[in-house]
Order: structure tokens, then sequence, then C-alpha cells
């Protein structure tokens, strides 16, 4: 498909976007709707490979991109396990969260931005380019486009290729998928706060869609110390919870999740970046998918005005556009100092923090007095505490 001999003549594009996930797909998508060459690269060999996510999407995303039904499965609440293994549920009123067969959605957005018009290339990794006149040359590749696109994840190589801002503090999530188990309750994200195993984050159990998943991530400390998550341990753990140990193990991953909030600069003459690149992921809840939806469709609408209708600097758009999580960055910070399992024992379910939960994952879009399990859900039953 392409040539990877400088000396060949180039493949010349409007928008060349790096990186074929949810980011880079919807923005290719979006481009070539509006009429743009868009071509993207992606390292790796197919759509669907080397998933690296939970793939739990918060309704808003749908809304997003219109994600098919058929790929996903309706999650309404929230169970948040302290460490001594006392529980509460959560809930919004006509809220849910979707678990997802993420390598198909990944398959189906590929096919979504192809259909639109978008050139896909698969095992071409972006190393290196430069900017000459108002084209970026892509060395290696051998092509040339009016702009570049960055959506190239967590550790961008676009980012370091044009001095862009990079991701500088993250967390370090590890999931284990296995086949579906009965003893895990589908009408819940099952989430463990517990400082000694999942300092500055979670541990989770999601119903996915036909299997279940469970990680945990960690962050550093706020003084320095690395922490590595300790997945056996953690199994150990919710043992008594979901027995998961004679369950057959279909897959694991691991990633680093950016935390620190966006990074600047964002952009450069003709290269702008977005997604996890552009550190677009929710410092508090670890979500970036609904982000990469919503800011990858505009980043790719404002490179079409640009370059089609003389519209305003991407750069200086999303730079406004762009949300920046202050707040949401330094209340993380405080997480990751992990207070120590006896004080979340005694003050986890307490009203204030139960409000604060309930904040973090619905934020306005219900309240802790009307958080009842709906009508709809199943009464399922749990294993015995
Ligand atoms: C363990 C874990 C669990 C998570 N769970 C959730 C969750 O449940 N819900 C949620 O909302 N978010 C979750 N996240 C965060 C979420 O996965 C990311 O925010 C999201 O994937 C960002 O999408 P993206 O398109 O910006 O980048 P990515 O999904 O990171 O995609 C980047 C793409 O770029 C390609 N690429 C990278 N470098 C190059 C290169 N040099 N050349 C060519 N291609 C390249 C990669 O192959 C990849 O396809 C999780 C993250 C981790 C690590």
């Amino acid at each position: 498909m392409h040539c990877s001999n400088d000396n060949c003549d180039p493949l010349h594009f409007d928008l060349v976007v790096v990186g074929a996930s949810f980011a880079g797909l919807v923005a290719a998508r979006t481009a070539a709707h509006r009429g743009l060459k868009v071509a993207v690269l992606d390292a790796k060999k197919e759509p669907g490979a080397r998933v690296r996510t939970t793939g739990i999407l918060v309704k808003e995303a749908v809304a997003e991109c219109d994600i098919p039904a058929a790929l996903t499965r309706k999650i309404p609440g929230v169970r948040l396990y302290a460490p001594n293994h006392h529980y509460t549920d959560l809930y919004a009123p006509g809220y849910y969260f979707l678990a997802t067969d993420t390598p198909a959605i990944m398959r189906w957005l590929a096919s979504e931005a192809r259909r639109a018009g978008a050139t896909l290339m698969f095992g071409a990794r972006f190393e290196n380019a430069t900017l000459a006149g108002d084209l970026v040359h892509i060395h290696g590749l051998n092509i040339k486009t009016r702009y570049l696109l960055g959506a190239d994840g967590a550790k961008s190589q676009v980012a370091k290729c044009f001095s862009l801002g990079r991701n500088r503090e993250f967390l370090v999530g590890m999931e284990t998928e296995f086949e579906e188990s009965p003893t895990v309750d589908p009408d819940f994200l099952h989430c463990f706060v517990d400082a000694q195993l999942a300092p500055g984050y979670l541990g989770w159990v999601v119903p996915g869609a036909g299997l279940t998943q469970v990680g945990l991530a960690v962050s550093d400390s706020p003084f320095g110390a690395r922490r590595k998550p300790d997945f056996t341990k953690f199994l150990e753990r919710i043992d008594s919870h979901f027995a998961l140990w004679n369950c057959e193990v279909k897959a694991k991953r691991s990633g680093p999740i950016p935390c620190g909030g966006l990074v600047s600069p964002l952009s450069t003459r003709r290269v702008l970046l977005t997604g996890d690149a552009a550190g677009l992921v929710s410092p508090l809840t670890a979500g970036g998918i609904r982000l990469a939806f919503q800011y990858g469709r505009r980043a790719g609408a404002a490179i079409s005005e640009y370059l089609q209708d003389g519209g305003a600097d991407p750069g200086a758009l999303m730079a406004r556009d762009y949300p920046r999580f202050g707040l949401k960055t330094w209340m993380r910070r405080a997480w990751s100092a992990a207070p120590p399992n006896a004080l979340l024992n005694a003050t986890l379910f307490t009203p204030p923090m139960r409000a604060l939960a309930q904040w973090i994952y619905f934020q306005k879009r219900g309240n802790g007095r009307n958080s009842q399990r709906p009508k709809n859900a199943n009464a399922y039953p749990s294993l015995p505490q």
C-alpha cells in the first residue's frame, strides 16, 4: 500500500492521522466525510489487535458516535467496595455505563472511517517527520500531507518528533479477561478501593460483553516512589466475592493511562495532538474514550475547516476547546497519597464520601438521594460476605 523508500514518488494526503484507535478513527471519519483526502497510519496489524483498554463507555459516548448497541451491554450501577469488603451501591436515575466488545468496536470504527473515504494503513509505524513549507513529510513511509494529527496514544511519537507536550504522569493499568462468570452481578461495575492493592486508583471487576474483566491500576506515590500493580494479590482479595479461580483466562493487557491533564504545547504549525496523546483523560475516572470520540471529531472538523475554508488554526481552536481538568488533576494527586485502609473503612460510606463517589461516577447525572437500584435491574445473588 505504502512505499517505504523515500526515493519513490510520495503519496499525498490532506490529512494523515497517526493512530487508528478511538480518537484517530473518529477524526478520520469526520475529515473524510467533509471531503479531505485522509490516511490513517497504525503500527498494529489490524484494527481489533492489541486492545489496551477495559473499554467501559459512559452513556454520553454513544451520543458522540452512535456505537451499535449489539457491541455493548448496559450496566446501570456501581458497587463500591471498602477495604473491609463492605460495599454500597450507586446509581443515577436513567443513567448507565456500557461494557463493550472493544475489538469489534475498533473494527466497526475502522470500517466507518473507510466507508467515509479514508485510507487505512496498518503495519505502518510513524517514526519521524519534518515540516517543509506547508507540507509535512513522513519519512520511512514516504508520505506527504498538508496536516498531521497525532492520535497515537499516551506515549505519542508525534509529540516527541515535533517537540510538543508529553504526558508525564501516568497510572499503570493491568487487566485480565476471564470467561463470563455467573458469580459477577451484571448490574454493576464492581470497584474496589484499597490503598494497599490499588494506591492512587482502584481495582475493578466488570461484567463485560460475553466475558469478565478484572483489573487494577496504581499511581506512583506523590513523593516519587514507583508502584506496580500486584494482580495476583488483587485476585486473592476478590476471591470471596467472585471465586474466579477456576475461570479460563482469555486475554491479558496492561498499559499507561495519562493522568496529569492536558499536555502543552498541543500543536505546532500543521501538527496537532488529540486523544491520549494530548492528555485527554479524566484524571479522576481514568476514562478517555468519550473524550477521544468528542475531541477527535472536533479536531477532524477544525482541520477540515482550516484546509478547505481558511478557518482558524486548529491548534489554537483546540487549545481553547479541550478541557483542562484543573481541580480533577489535584484531586487525583491527593488520592495518590493513598490514605490508610483503616481510614477508608471508617469514612468511605459516610454521607460526604458517598456524595463525592456519586459525583465522581455520575457527576451531574443524578444525586445520592435518588440512587436506588433501578426497577429494570435484576435482583442477583451475591456470594456471602
Ligand atoms: C488498562 C486500561 C484500561 C482502561 N479502561 C478504560 C475504560 O474502561 N474506559 C475509558 O473511557 N478509558 C479507559 N482507558 C483509557 C482509554 O483506553 C484511552 O483513553 C483511549 O484508548 C485513548 O484513545 P486514543 O485513540 O487517544 O489512543 P489509543 O487507544 O492509545 O490508541 C493509540 C493508537 O496509536 C497507535 N500507535 C501508537 N504509536 C504509533 C506509532 N508510532 N505509529 C503508528 N501507530 C501508533 C497504537 O497502535 C494505537 O492503535 C483505559 C486504559 C488502560 C491502559
